[in-house]
């Protein structure tokens, strides 16, 4: 008796050891979005020796006592971030790379490459994106000889800005084998004009010309997942879903996680079923490395993009009758791949961004759900544009909506040529999606956007673009509030990833993620003071990892 008496007596002491050594994140301005998908606000939070929340604290209220207490001096404090949809070695290899995005013509383009071409004598090929011919006001796609007149002697491959499009110049084309008569390959189009290739390839047919550029070395590649997750995190984001990882870049991840060198949290989708299978066997992985990666899905195509007329619509496009867009599968093929997947307990996330897609995406996991049941959360990623008809059925289906609120104020414009007003009313339908009961995550798409989380939170609020148009917002009954909109960017994009019993909000026993914001963004009077928001610091697991 006396002797379980003592050991009880001292299990009592450990416990108040490892509670003393827990961290008291004293004096912020807290908010946490709550399991009712409301705000919850605190002044303190303590964060426990494992790194993870132990309890909040309301003003007044406090711990008995802690070892260590960080005086968050007042500042804003959410919890870190989530983006449901980039591409974490896109982002990383991109900030490598030629960079585009901030060309306004076609001639300052060309100087940019030349200029990128002298200072960079290695490696070989090339490689950048970015380019919008929309942008540049050409009013046409750019061509071989256009590019040939920046760097002739070397091949330069460049990928469009929604990476549906790729540039070549003619060095490029001919170490690809590319010739008149060359044929496109079915789900893709090599532009041709007077019979010859322009050097333009839409969506499939970049493979012709991705499949001879030399893969980046290991050691390029390790760099990059470095800058990717700098960028996340001075961004504020703590986590992303990886959407289409190769095995390549799970080598990537895991020398990463091994090393030490992994911060955020990556939940990864294989990019198709035999990268799935490849990385993670005949099951998602476990979580690694304190739950900071795993492999949870499949990643699939139903699509390509609105930019470049490849999502696949119900009518044909208003400004090119001619076409519907690009369906990637059959509906058969689609039904086998989402079945491989599923049977093998994948979660699977189908790229759809017409509403022909949207619909076929749709219809499949109806038919799938009578046979894979339980919990399986399908997701279809962007649902940009959604037949009305079809909106109701994401819903009942508990499809899991992930969508990104940059690309409708970067696209609107585009959306409203391509397609018209009246057949866009259930165009990036954020609202109609929470409306319905569909879970909603929100993400970027980085690199394809910013992965900066906030001015996707002010246009999922605002529905107008960074220089307030159109006045009102487009089609502002699908506006959300910043509270559903800061849920889809954390409690949302965790859910959607299987995580939300780790991440997403702050609560007991969720990991202490978290940042400190410049600014109240639940008291800034306009849309564009919540777009400036900076971040100050990132934590991860209850440590500081941004700025180091
Ligand atoms: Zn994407």
């Amino acid at each position: 008796m006396v002797f379980k008496k003592l050991l009880a007596a001292l299990a009592a002491l450990c416990f108040a050891q490892a509670a003393a050594a827990d961290t008291l994140v004293d004096n912020v301005n807290g908010y946490t979005i709550g399991a009712d998908g409301r705000l919850v606000r605190f002044q303190a939070m303590l964060v426990g020796d494992d790194g993870k929340v132990e309890q909040l604290y309301q003003r007044g209220e406090k711990p008995k006592r802690t070892r260590y207490r960080f005086d968050g001096k007042g500042r804003t404090l959410l919890p870190g971030l989530i983006d449901a949809h980039g591409h974490v070695m896109g982002l990383g290899l991109n900030a490598l790379q030629l960079d585009l995005s901030d060309t306004k013509s076609l001639q300052e383009a060309q100087a940019k490459i030349a200029a990128y071409a002298a200072a960079n004598p290695t490696p070989r090929w090339i490689i950048g994106r970015g380019w919008n011919q929309e942008t540049w006001g050409l009013g046409r796609f750019p061509t071989a000889a256009e590019l040939d007149s920046a760097v002739k002697d070397r091949p330069v491959w460049l990928e469009r800005v929604d990476g549906h499009a790729g540039w070549a110049n003619s060095a490029a084309m001919k170490e690809a084998g590319i010739t008149a008569t060359t044929k496109s390959p079915s789900g893709g189009q090599i532009e041709m004009a007077r019979g010859q290739p322009t050097g333009i390839f839409v969506d499939a047919a970049s493979s012709l010309i991705d499949k001879v550029v030399p893969p980046a070395l290991p050691r390029t590649r390790d760099q990059a997942l470095d800058r990717a997750q700098e960028i996340m995190l001075s961004n504020g984001l703590t986590a992303a879903a990886d959407m289409g990882t190769s095995p390549d870049d799970w080598l990537v991840m895991r020398r990463a996680g091994d090393d030490g060198r992994l911060k955020v949290r990556i939940i990864a989708y294989g990019s198709g079923v035999e990268s799935a299978l490849a990385i993670a066997g005949t099951r998602p992985t476990p979580w690694l490395y304190g739950d900071r990666l795993r492999l949870v899905g499949v990643k699939l195509y139903a699509d390509g993009a609105l930019g470049s007329r490849g999502a696949w619509l119900k009518q044909p496009y208003r400004d090119s009758p001619g076409t519907r867009g690009l369906s990637f599968v059959t509906e058969t093929e689609l039904l086998n791949i989402m079945s491989r997947a599923a049977m093998d307990r994948f979660q699977v996330a189908v790229h759809a961004i017409g509403d022909a897609a949207n619909a076929q995406a749709i219809g499949a996991i109806e038919e799938l759900a009578n046979t894979y049941k339980g919990d399986r959360r399908w997701r279809i990623e962007h649902a940009q544009i959604v037949d009305p008809a079809d909106l109701a059925r994401f819903g009942r289906n508990g499809i899991v909506a992930s969508m990104q609120p940059v690309h409708e104020t970067s696209d609107w414009r585009m959306a409203e040529a391509r397609m018209g007003m009246d057949r866009l009313g259930g165009a990036y339908a954020w609202r109609s999606m929470i409306a319905n009961g569909s879970p909603l995550a929100f993400g970027s798409d980085f690199p394809v956007e910013s992965p900066n989380p906030f001015p996707g939170l002010a246009a999922a609020i605002s529905r107008q673009d960074p220089e307030g148009q159109p006045p009102g917002g487009w089609l502002p009954e699908q506006r959300v509030s910043l509270e559903q909109a800061l849920a889809a960017f954390t409690r949302g994009a965790a859910y959607a990833g299987f995580a939300e019993d780790r991440i997403g909000s702050l609560e007991k026993g969720r990991w202490a993620d978290f940042i400190l914001v410049d600014r109240d963004i639940f008291d800034v009077p306009t849309p564009r003071q919540l777009r400036e928001t900076k971040v100050v610091e990132t934590w991860i697991a209850g440590r500081k990892v941004w700025p180091n």
